[in-house]
């Protein structure tokens, strides 16, 4: 968790004198300064400077949250799926307008790179996108004469009250995974961002509340481990969405699912790309470098581990080494950096650490990011490549989160895939190969959530879900796309049939349709 800092409502300053912005909950559609007396630092990773604290909520500030939302739902789930709908595209335009305002935002919390971050919000979009089909997405089904007279029919309701438990590296595009189908569906949301990067989350519910939606059916509470243990135990709350790291999606999962709530818990990752002798070797390059340093290594489909199988080791790290110089790193205002710093001063001096660890243990570093960081006080390191890595070290066995990438050497197709299958995480691969019969056979055997052929971050469109396997997913529905208007409503079946004086006696049989 950040550390803390001053007490709440106080208007501090830096050693500089730059102010620090105080960063409040957003309840009932207006912001709430937090009254708990805790709040967290939050930093620009470029600079290392301090430029904001967020309150952290007290249980009771947590409860005044779905309060709101509870008493929104009332109200919101009779409001006509044209209007809910019409409400999203309303939502669409606004995020569609603001996109660079909210990739700013991002970029000085995050530390990710301006143009990155712009993606991040398109992918986001995509996702509020596919809620605009909300009216085709709750379509039910009827049968019509299903006993003489009686006709059944299916219908999907929302579920009540939603909250959402997010992670630091898509501050803004991973709520928007949850809440867009979540709202759409006729629920209401209790948003707890990432402490380390809180603003999106305002600025989302000042746009949401602009586009037209009543006050209380997006609510967001900053917080730490006491608001995420007041939602999990929250009478109130019916379903909770949760992405990070795999720890808590287990915590989450556990103890979200023994207070009878429905729980969907993504987790962490360790993501293999397989690659054949086959292979364009320039392309799998191109893509290996891509998915290993974009956004600093910390995505939950970074490529973590490249799988050189046979000829492919020698010239594919030849070609990732070649490529590697050229990434410029810095600011991620800077419209000439490529990838920015690190969340946290923490997490950077941890993913340095696997450096020593793994040359300790018998990996080669080939490019070592400690020595091409920027200078200064941000959270930089540079782009690092551990070669002739292996199952037993740290830096295979930990998730990183951060601009190191492995290449694990091994002799045949079975030998990569076993590695992969016996990974305790699952949750996105590839392989590059030009064999069509391989790559099928991949996609066949291969135990994860996304898989890409030839394309090295699967992150599914917004109309298929998203999702790991094993300890990458805790529960049974992946998130957004059409699992995600599964999980956020409920099935209900009505057996129906109009007073009709010929067809009715009294039976006390078991009803039959025959
Ligand atoms: P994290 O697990 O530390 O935090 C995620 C959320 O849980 C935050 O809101 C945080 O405040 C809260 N939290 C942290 N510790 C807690 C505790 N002890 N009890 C209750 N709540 C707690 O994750 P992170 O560092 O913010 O994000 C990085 C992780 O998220 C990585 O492991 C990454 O793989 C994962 N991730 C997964 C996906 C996916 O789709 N599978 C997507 C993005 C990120």
């Amino acid at each position: 968790m950040t550390e803390l800092a001053s007490a709440p409502g106080e208007r501090a300053s830096d050693s500089n004198g730059a102010a620090i912005t105080p960063i409040n909950h957003w309840i009932d559609g207006s912001p709430v300064p937090g009254t708990s007396g805790r709040t967290a630092k939050v930093f620009n990773p470029a600079t290392g400077r301090q430029s904001g604290a967020v309150d952290l909520a007290s249980v009771e500030e947590v409860d005044a949250a779905v309060q709101s939302a509870k008493t929104a739902f009332a109200s919101w789930r009779g409001v006509s799926i044209a209007k809910r709908a019409e409400l999203m595209f309303n939502i669409r335009e606004l995020v569609h307008d603001r996109k660079e305002d909210i990739a700013r935002i991002l970029v000085a919390e995050h530390g990710k790179v301006l143009s990155d971050a712009m993606g991040e919000v398109t992918r986001g979009l995509e996702v509020i996108e596919f809620a605009c089909g909300i009216p085709t997405l709750l379509k039910g089904e009827f049968s019509e004469q299903a006993s003489t007279g009686v006709d059944v029919y299916s219908i999907r309701q929302p579920v009540g009250v939603v909250a959402g438990i997010t992670p630091f590296n898509f501050p803004a595009m991973v709520p928007m995974w949850m809440w867009a189908p979540a709202i759409a569906c006729g629920n209401t949301f209790v948003l707890k961002p990432s402490e380390k990067d809180p603003s999106a989350s305002i600025f989302t519910a000042e746009l949401l509340k602009e586009a037209g939606l009543p006050d209380g059916v997006f609510n967001v509470v900053h917080g730490d481990k006491v608001a995420v243990d007041a939602l999990l135990e929250h009478p109130d709350v019916s379903a909770l969405s949760f992405v990070g790291s795999t720890p808590i999606a287990r915590y989450i999962y556990e103890t979200g699912t023994k207070h009878g709530k429905r729980v969907q818990a993504l987790g962490g990752a360790k993501n293999h790309m397989i690659v054949l002798p086959d292979a364009d070797i320039d392309m799998a390059a191109d893509a290996a470098v891509s998915a290993a340093y974009g956004s600093a290594g910390e995505r939950c489909m970074a490529v973590s581990v490249v799988v050189a199988v046979g000829d492919a080791a020698d010239p594919l790290v030849a070609a990732i080494q070649q490529r590697l110089p050229k990434i410029t790193v810095g600011d991620g205002l800077d419209p000439t950096s490529e990838m920015g710093p690190l969340v946290t001063r923490e997490h950077r001096d941890k993913v340095a650490g696997y450096l020593d660890s793994g040359a300790a243990q018998g990996a080669k570093i080939v490019a070592d990011g400690r020595e091409s960081a920027p200078a200064g006080d941000g959270f930089f390191l540079g782009v690092s490549l551990l070669d002739d890595i292996t199952t037993e070290m740290d830096a295979y066995r930990d998730e990183i989160f951060g601009p190191v990438l492995g290449v694990m050497r091994v002799g045949t197709y079975d030998e990569a895939l076993k590695l992969i299958n016996d990974n305790p995480y699952g949750n996105g691969t590839a392989i590059f190969t030009r064999d069509g019969g391989v790559a099928r056979q991949f996609q066949f055997d291969v135990e994860a959530g996304m898989v890409g052929i030839n394309v090295p971050i699967p992150v599914p469109v917004a109309y298929y879900s998203f999702g790991g396997w094993n300890q990458s997913l805790f529960g049974d529905s992946h998130i957004y796309g059409p699992e995600g208007i599964h999980f956020y409503t409920r099935g209900k079946v009505v057996t129906s049939r109009w007073p009709d004086p010929a067809t009715s006696s009294v039976d006390l049989g078991f009803p039959q349709t025959r």
